[in-house]
């Protein structure tokens, strides 16, 4: 049996294997893609501390790294169902296990376009998180797809890097805060082309151009697909209480169930990213480290 299993290893699932290994406790973390998660399809990162550039890949390597050396296992399964009790039994596509406690660290995905060409071109011109690479187009072109409060958001941040803005959106009136809106509206470099959808993505190397389905074409060096995110939470979505969008409430990683925890993507929260992901592993790992402790 373990103290613990980890489900999911991106950054917040290894970070917390890291911790609970380090406390000894019997731990194994199961990841059905890829170690590192959404991170490992990033070109570049450059607002993670004590990396000035850092590839996705190379930093998920570096997670995998410090894991092995420390014996924490990592198994390549997906977790089908998790069936709650004092001792929680995991079921995988490969076999059932029984731990103490659980970590969930399942993520998140950003939605796509659903558009060929669209998931090559991933770090390569299209990207989601502004944050993350908006500062790579800097006096750049680029294009916001959505309509919503983050695309309008990151409409904004962009247009105080760029160039020039495109906000594309499907519908014919934006669904943002009306004060968003007003801002938006008030940028010089900003067009917002209304009642359009992107219906073609040119570009092999990288994103060269998009074509909309009013034909219009659009020459930008990237485009930001600001459509919403998906919670990877279908495991617990009759155990746990979720909030509208389905991302797991919790109270510092911390859920109703009181040997379940919740880090990284998954949970309800204002910012998704590697220094958050990586934080919430630490914290949930410490819950557990403290619940193994007055259950001995
Ligand atoms: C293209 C891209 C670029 C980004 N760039 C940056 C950046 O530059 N800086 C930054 O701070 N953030 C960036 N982010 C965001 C950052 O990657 C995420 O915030 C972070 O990875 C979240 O970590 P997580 O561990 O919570 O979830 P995830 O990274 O989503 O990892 C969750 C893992 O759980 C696994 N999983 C899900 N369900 C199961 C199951 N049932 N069984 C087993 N495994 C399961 C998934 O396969 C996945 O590997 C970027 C994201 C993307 C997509």
């Amino acid at each position: 049996m373990y103290d613990c299993i980890i489900i999911g290893g991106g950054p917040a699932g290894i970070t917390a294997g890291i911790y609970c290994q380090r406390a000894n406790l019997k731990t194994i973390v199961f990841e059905k893609e890829t170690v590192g998660g959404q991170i490992a399809s990033s070109p570049l990162v450059e607002n993670f501390p004590g990396f000035k550039s850092i590839s996705g890949v190379e930093l998920a390597n570096n997670f995998y790294e410090q894991a092995e050396s420390l014996g924490l296992p990592i198994e390549i399964e997906e977790v089908l169902e998790i069936i709650p009790g004092k001792i929680n039994k995991v079921v995988t596509d490969m076999g059932e296990y029984e731990a103490k406690t659980i970590i969930l660290a399942t993520g998140a995905k950003y939605r796509l376009l659903g558009l060929p060409n669209e998931t090559n071109l991933i770090g390569k011109g299209i990207s989601f998180c502004t944050s993350c690479d908006g500062a790579f187009y800097k006096g750049k072109d680029v294009a916001v797809i959505g309509g919503a409060n983050s695309a309008v958001t990151n409409a904004l941040y962009m247009s105080n890097l760029c160039n020039k803005v495109y906000l594309i959106y499907r519908g014919d009136k934006l669904k943002c805060e009306e004060v968003l809106k007003d801002k938006l509206e008030a940028k010089d470099n900003v067009e917002i082309i209304y009642n359009a959808n992107v219906k073609k993505i040119i570009g092999e190397e990288e994103l060269e151009k998009i074509i909309l389905d009013n034909n219009r074409e659009l020459t930008i060096n990237g485009m930001f697909i600001s459509i919403g995110m998906d919670a990877e939470t279908k495991l617990v979505k009759e155990m746990l209480p979720l909030s509208e969008k389905s991302y797991v409430l919790s109270d510092d990683c911390t859920t109703t169930n009181n040997n379940i925890f919740v880090a990284g993507d998954c949970r309800e929260k204002k910012v998704r990213q590697l220094t958050t992901a990586v934080s919430d592993g630490a914290v949930a790992a410490t819950n557990v480290i403290k619940y193994i402790e007055n259950n001995q």
